[in-house]
């Protein structure tokens, strides 16, 4: 399985050259957008990471360029943490998924894995759990059809809850991904509970059926179950 990674950030092109080596893809490693432009282009990948931020040409022409010539390669694009708009122009642009920087290398292996598996024409634009629906496009929450207003924050964590739907979402995950804070401490645990408490009253206290559960001593969990 042949990997690209186009990446100008040398650690975390070199991260993902390593961890990806270990999960036994086979990596090459363009260091600027033109590089990445003429891969991308005269040989054949599996799979693309491609960060949108680059030199030379811009990690979006290089999507334009390879969705234009047909290609129907799986591409995951890395955008900055405060560049919402990065992540639906990707989207739109023929990104299959999108993570946001910094990630966790775990989190992109399950990204990449669940792409795999997927194939093509079938893309994450929608993650639904029952009849709360979240376009990830429009960046839009739906909840039995009425609109539900989030913050960035709120979005960026219902995002994670929905894509990991049916699993239990621990409090390491979360301060991880969505906080970016390596370890727990109280502060993060404070936040978490505080934007926790934040989301259910948009997207369960006024319905009767609730989906987020907490999971005593261990985390959350966002499924359609009651358990
Ligand atoms: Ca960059």
């Amino acid at each position: 399985m042949r990997v690209l990674v186009v990446e100008d950030e040398k650690k975390v092109a070199k991260a993902l050259m390593e961890g990806l080596t270990g999960e036994h893809y086979d990596v090459a490693v363009a260091a600027t957008g033109d590089e990445g432009f003429i891969l991308a282009n005269e040989q054949a990948f599996d799979f693309i990471v491609l960060d949108l931020m680059l030199p030379g040409r811009s990690g979006l022409e290089i999507l334009a360029a390879i969705r234009k010539r047909g290609s129907q390669t799986p591409v995951l694009v890395l955008t900055a943490r405060d560049a919402i708009e990065d992540r639906v122009l990707g989207l739109d642009g023929g990104a299959d998924d999108y993570l946001v920087k910094p990630f966790a290398f775990p989190e992109l292996l399950a990204r990449m894995r669940a792409l795999l598996r997927r194939g093509r024409n079938d893309h994450i634009v929608d993650l639904k759990v029952a009849d709360l629906e979240m376009n990830l496009l429009a960046r839009k929450v739906q909840r039995g059809g009425q609109s539900v207003l989030l913050t960035a924050k709120e979005f960026e964590l219902l995002e994670y809850f929905l894509r990991h739907s049916g699993s239990v979402v621990s409090r390491e995950m979360l301060a991880r991904d969505v906080w970016q804070q390596p370890g727990r401490d109280t502060t993060v645990d404070n936040l978490i509970d505080v934007h926790v408490a934040r989301l259910r009253k948009r997207i369960d206290e006024p319905f009767a059926r609730h989906l987020l559960k907490t999971i005593r001593g261990v985390g959350f969990c966002i499924s359609e179950t009651d358990t």
